[in-house]
């Protein structure tokens, strides 16, 4: 569905923070309890850091006490991979975004029962989030009057 972005890793080392860098490009692990999101309330859409990509939505984060980020859903099936990873002696499960290849983190099959039964264990630095509007519910600037309108027009 969507296209895929390719670019050199010289291209990728310029564009993230050196971090970033490890954890997409290199598939490092951000240290437990470290990252800008591991606590964050907010609510919005959490897009891939390097592509922008729409990976996993707020209302399906839930605190796992981990120290990521977790999620027991991800916003579109076709917007990550799952691979098999057998480094460190583990059998995981990595999660790569589809567009850019990039790491994310992994996925575990011990998240909430009465959701799926996932946990998308995902690094902080490979997300940025876009914050929603703070209230739910139809946002007000679908109704907003247009000013220059006013006082013109048929009356009823
Ligand atoms: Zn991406």
């Amino acid at each position: 569905m969507s296209e895929k972005i390719i670019k050199s890793e010289a291209e990728w080392r310029r564009q993230l923070s050196p971090e970033q860098y490890a954890v997409l490009r290199g598939q490092a692990t951000e240290r437990p309890f470290t990252g800008k999101y591991v606590n964050s309330k907010a609510s919005g859409v959490y897009a891939c850091a390097a592509c922008g990509q729409d990976l996993f939505s707020s209302t399906t984060k839930y605190n796992s006490f981990s120290g990521w980020p977790s999620f027991w859903d991800v916003v579109d099936e076709g917007n990550v991979s799952l691979r098999a990873d057998n480094s460190h002696g583990m059998r995981r499960v990595e999660v790569v975004c589809k567009r850019c290849d990039s790491h994310l983190g992994h996925v575990f099959d011990d998240g909430p029962r009465d959701k799926t039964g996932l946990r998308y264990c995902i690094n902080s630095c490979a997300l940025d989030l876009k914050k929603a509007p703070p209230s739910p519910g139809p946002s007000p600037h679908l109704y907003e009057e247009h000013p220059q309108n006013e006082g013109r027009g048929a009356k009823s």
